[in-house]
């Protein structure tokens, strides 16, 4: 079923209005790390059920375990139990806001320029929340009833790695059930090219500390005979890597699952350019990609692990003494491809980083986190339905993409509400700057995809029939 134009337009007249409240929502500094005040992030959630309400959606309510950031949770089911229910997902927690100093604007007043909304958390989420409630509002008003039953869960702690989430889902799984989850807080390829994300890489995280020495000597004393714990930890950590800077842990890749041909062509023909790419990552003169393999950058992106190298501890330069330094540590970060195992990869590099040490030091290992990554099918009624509404809220046929990181709330959700699909899609793009200071929102990309919303409804009002369709074609096949 295709949206009436009208319900579009009315989501257009409105469009200032919904700016308001995003810019209103922006202003409450909701961060949810250790640090921040937990009432603001409150605070931004009791704003969230007040939107919910006042669009007209049910049992608007805070709920969770006591001192954990409340989950807004709301519905609206009145369409009937032949039309199916889509759980819309956002988060209304944000990051840090940074070194405020590097802001042009102040984090938490949002500011418009060149067609961009700057503030923290614009784009990442709540400009995911405010398309989806906006959509609703625009049905509402239009035709006082949806295409579709919808159930919402707005997070609070996805910025702190959604612990909870996946236990208040089973608990409220009754409630929360649907035949379809939206999660809108990913990212576009490009500005205006609207992009469904199929797949996220895993994330291995392990601590090393290495410990030769119960206290640092002097350098001229006893260098030579006896040496020093950054030395270790630093020839310990080259054997991951060739003399180039290639990954050589070995069987790191065994279980990477090969792509298809078919998937290598749609990776290949996706909008690329070298230099932007290089530019955009702020790649000094000189240095070089470390792109040795045959496969394009984002078959190694998305579907390649990666090894980095993502905290080093010895003595600051400024405190550097001539000493043989006792102990030092580091964090070995590894991003797993799609499909595999995370235990696996985790197990693998303990072993690799407790064997045979250098000047046989103690070492000590903890695992900081061991999460697989996530992938669903390019295919399925679910994606042509989201594919439509997308081009017609973008004017632009849109691509379907994977992510390099690890986004902590999709394998709960796939987990507690087995069997419903997901489809992730989001505002972000290439330079907004998620995380970062100025985080920014392309203003033309939010209208569109407020439009895609409201399609997003209607192309899903007939999913079970698809569904069914689909599922029938599979049996006779
Ligand atoms: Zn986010």
């Amino acid at each position: 079923m295709q949206a009436p134009d009208r319900v579009v337009q009315c989501a257009m007249d409105r469009l200032p209005q919904t700016l308001g409240e995003l810019e209103a929502l922006s202003r409450i500094p909701s961060v949810s790390a250790p640090g921040f005040p937990p009432s603001e992030v409150s605070r931004c959630a009791r704003e969230v059920a007040r939107l919910l309400e006042e669009v007209g959606l049910q049992k608007v309510e805070l709920l969770g375990p006591a001192g954990v950031h409340p989950y807004v949770v709301a519905e609206w089911t009145e369409a009937g139990p032949e039309k199916p229910t889509l759980l819309l997902y956002a988060h209304y927690d944000v990051q840090p806001p940074g070194r405020e100093t590097h802001w042009h604007s102040p984090p938490f007043d949002p500011e418009k320029r060149e067609g961009r909304l700057y503030g923290r958390g614009v784009v990442d989420d709540k400009a995911g929340i405010l398309i989806l409630i906006s959509a609703v509002r625009a049905w509402f008003e239009s035709e006082g009833t949806l295409p579709v039953n919808v159930k919402f869960v707005v997070e609070g702690e996805e910025e702190i790695g959604s612990t909870h989430l996946e236990s208040f889902l089973l608990e409220t799984k009754e409630r929360l059930s649907a035949d379809i989850i939206v999660l809108t807080d990913t990212a576009n390829l490009e500005t205006g090219l609207p992009s469904l994300t199929t797949s996220l890489r895993g994330l291995v995280n392990v601590d090393v500390h290495v410990k030769l020495l119960d206290h640092p000597l002097h350098s001229g004393m006893w260098g030579g005979p006896i040496g020093d714990a950054a030395t270790a930890l630093t020839a310990l950590l080259g054997r991951l890597f060739d003399a180039q800077g290639e990954v050589i842990l070995p069987g790191l890749s065994d279980d990477v699952p090969e792509l298809s041909q078919h998937e290598k062509k749609a990776l290949a023909e996706l909008p690329f350019s070298r230099a932007s790419f290089r530019t955009d990552a702020g790649l000094m003169p000189g240095s070089r990609t470390t792109a040795a393999s045959e496969a394009s950058v984002y078959e190694q992106l998305w579907n390649h692990p990666a090894v980095a190298i993502t905290a080093l501890e010895a003595i600051p330069l400024d405190r550097a003494a001539n000493q043989l330094i006792d102990s030092a540590a580091a964090r070995v970060s590894v991003r797993l491809a799609p499909g595999q195992n995370a235990e696996r990869v985790r197990d693998l590099l303990v072993e690799f980083l407790s064997t045979n040490p250098p000047f046989g030091a103690q070492v000590t290992l903890e695992c900081e986190a061991a999460v697989p990554g996530w992938r669903r099918s390019s295919e399925g009624s679910d994606i042509e339905a989201a594919r439509r509404a997308l081009a017609r809220g973008y004017g632009r046929e849109p691509v379907l993409i994977g992510c390099g990181g690890s986004i902590p709330f999709v394998a709960p959700f796939s987990r507690a509400l087995s069997g419903a699909p997901a489809v992730l899609l989001g505002l972000e793009d290439p330079i907004c700057n998620a995380h970062g200071e100025n985080e920014s929102l392309h203003l033309g990309d939010f209208r569109s995809a407020l439009i895609s919303a409201v399609h997003l409804l209607a192309e899903f009002s007939d999913f079970l029939e698809m569904q069914a369709e689909e599922t029938g074609r599979v049996g006779e096949a």
